[in-house]
């Protein structure tokens, strides 16, 4: 394979698409949860055994769009990949790059990284897989934007959320924020990199989606939405409904991983003030 393939990701801007949108957090390999998700958002999902694949179909217009993170540390990264695949391929769902689905690209890649964080069990899951569909996958994950700018510019997606000055920026820098977030360059007191609160600065009209960082409860502040509701911790996974910002959680069926840090708690009586 070639060099090239890789850091050539950009943001994706699909100015026209308006929605409906049914925007889904962090999966994780979270199937279970994931079908039931769509189920409950009248998404008619069916796995066609003869060509092996989703067939999906949607209520209305509607699209799904995923923050990232589809893979690591849940029961079944791989089915999750080929259901989003499927949906990406028939062109009802959009897909932004998370830093474990970055982290699994490397290592199809051929990079040395470290197997940890769950990757460790994503490759396990994967090693069952033929070659055509790890193939499909590295094309996938290479192809995947690290944002993207929906409906006229009003509405931003990135894994780790986006501060308004980079919408529309690419950048090695642009790329590292929308999938990691800030960060302080020390480290917590579990050895992870300290994460700066972007949103708190945050003062785009945009509305921003992002997860990355799980919370109890999705999260409202100054136009940005966490949605990230930790469903691979034993939270929930969440769906945020645009333009009407309507939520849909569906409760995880396990827990699957210990997290590595505590959840993020917010005051809950901050609201969306969003001004359009
Ligand atoms: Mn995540």
């Amino acid at each position: 394979m070639s060099t090239h393939e890789q850091q050539q990701q950009e943001y994706l801007a699909l100015p026209e698409q308006r929605g409906p949108f049914h925007i889904i957090g962090d999966v994780h390999g979270c199937l279970g949860e994931l079908l039931a998700l769509l189920q409950q958002l009248k998404y008619a999902t069916n796995f066609d055994a003869q060509q092996q694949r989703y067939v999906t179909l949607p209520p209305d217009d509607s699209k799904l769009i995923f923050v990232g993170d589809l893979v690591d540390r849940g029961p079944d990264s791989p089915e999750v990949l080929r259901l989003v695949m499927d949906m990406v391929e028939q062109g009802i769902a959009y897909c932004v790059s998370g830093n474990h689905d970055d982290k699994l690209h490397r290592m199809l890649l051929g990079h040395n990284v470290q197997v940890r964080h769950g990757l460790e069990l994503t490759a396990a899951q994967l090693a069952s897989r033929d070659a055509a569909f790890i193939e499909r996958v590295r094309l996938f994950l290479g192809s995947l934007p690290h944002h993207l700018i929906l409906d006229e510019g009003r509405l931003i997606v990135a894994h780790a959320g986006l501060e308004e000055r980079l919408h529309g920026k690419n950048s090695k820098g642009v790329r590292a924020l929308c999938l990691y977030g800030p960060t302080a360059g020390g480290k917590d007191e579990n050895g992870l990199p300290i994460r700066l609160d972007w949103a708190a600065e945050y003062c785009g009209k945009p509305v921003v989606v992002y997860g990355h960082s799980p919370v109890h409860e999705p999260f409202w502040r100054n136009n940005t939405i966490n949605i990230d509701t930790g469903c691979v911790f034993g939270g929930s996974l969440t769906a945020l409904t645009y333009p009407d910002f309507k939520l849909t959680a569906v409760k995880a069926f396990g827990r699957y991983a210990e997290p590595m840090r505590p959840f993020i708690s917010h005051p809950r009586h901050e609201q969306h003030s969003s001004i359009s």
